[in-house]
């Protein structure tokens, strides 16, 4: 198989409402650094990715650079505006990949403590043949589907659920296709590879690699990134 480029698209665009922070939740301190940041040293630093696009709201593209400037990111070759939805914003860093990417990794800001080792199952699962990959855990919850008057529907399975994270690999021509296609409720990439008809592959996910959505959430990470 050629072997063309891996890049990562990093989608920081959300609000970030739910945090309740005065600025989008990308740019919030996290340690000595902000969330955005973490993501980008970790993917920055491993040795199998060849380049980075940002994906930041409307108005922060110029900050973003001068956080990549400080940060010597220098696989960052573009930090550009997000839209309304994820998809949307995903969307944008997909117009920004060169010609020769191969496999696009495509991550949340919003997870600062993606490490090197998740990473590297990704992209072995890529580079074994699948065409999409989800790292992704167990779940120890109950799940249930309810109605719209809070009613439970049904019971799932909770042997047949995982809780997906992020980073998500795929082959490039895939999300292409993927993201060609309605971008309408889909909170994460493979949902919409899912819908273009692709075998997306799990591999096994990070308990430490949580998702930053409130302040609970920002300290419970900070603990977990001070504790090492
Ligand atoms: O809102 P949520 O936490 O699910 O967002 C997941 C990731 O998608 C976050 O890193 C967020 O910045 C990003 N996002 C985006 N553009 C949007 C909404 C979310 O880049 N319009």
């Amino acid at each position: 198989m050629s072997r063309g480029e891996t890049w990562a698209i990093v989608v920081a665009a959300g609000s970030g409402a739910r945090l309740g922070a005065d600025r989008p939740k990308a740019f919030v301190r996290f340690g000595e650094r902000t969330l955005l940041a973490a993501s980008l040293e970790t993917l920055e630093d491993h040795d199998g990715i060849d380049g980075m696009v940002v994906v930041v709201p409307e108005g922060w593209e110029e900050r973003t650079s001068l956080l990549v400037e400080d940060l010597c990111a220098s696989k960052v070759a573009a930090a550009v505006a997000g839209g309304e939805t994820r998809p949307e914003s995903v969307a944008a860093g997909l117009a920004e990949l060169p010609e020769a990417t191969e496999l696009v990794l495509g991550h949340d800001a919003a997870r600062p403590l993606v490490d090197a080792a998740l990473v590297d199952r990704v992209l072995a699962a890529l580079r074994d043949g699948a065409e999409a990959v989800v790292p992704a855990l167990d779940i120890v919850d109950t799940v249930k589907r309810v109605d719209g008057d809070g009613a439970v529907v049904e019971t799932l399975v909770r042997a047949e659920l995982r809780a997906v994270q992020t980073p998500q690999g795929f082959r490039r021509e895939l999300l292409d296709r993927a993201y060609a296609g309605d971008l309408r409720d889909a909170t994460d990439c493979a949902s919409l590879a899912e819908r273009a008809g692709a075998r997306v592959l799990v591999v096994a996910g990070d308990p430490r690699n949580l998702k930053v959505t409130t302040s609970d959430d920002l300290q419970r990470a900070e603990a977990l990134y001070r504790d090492g």
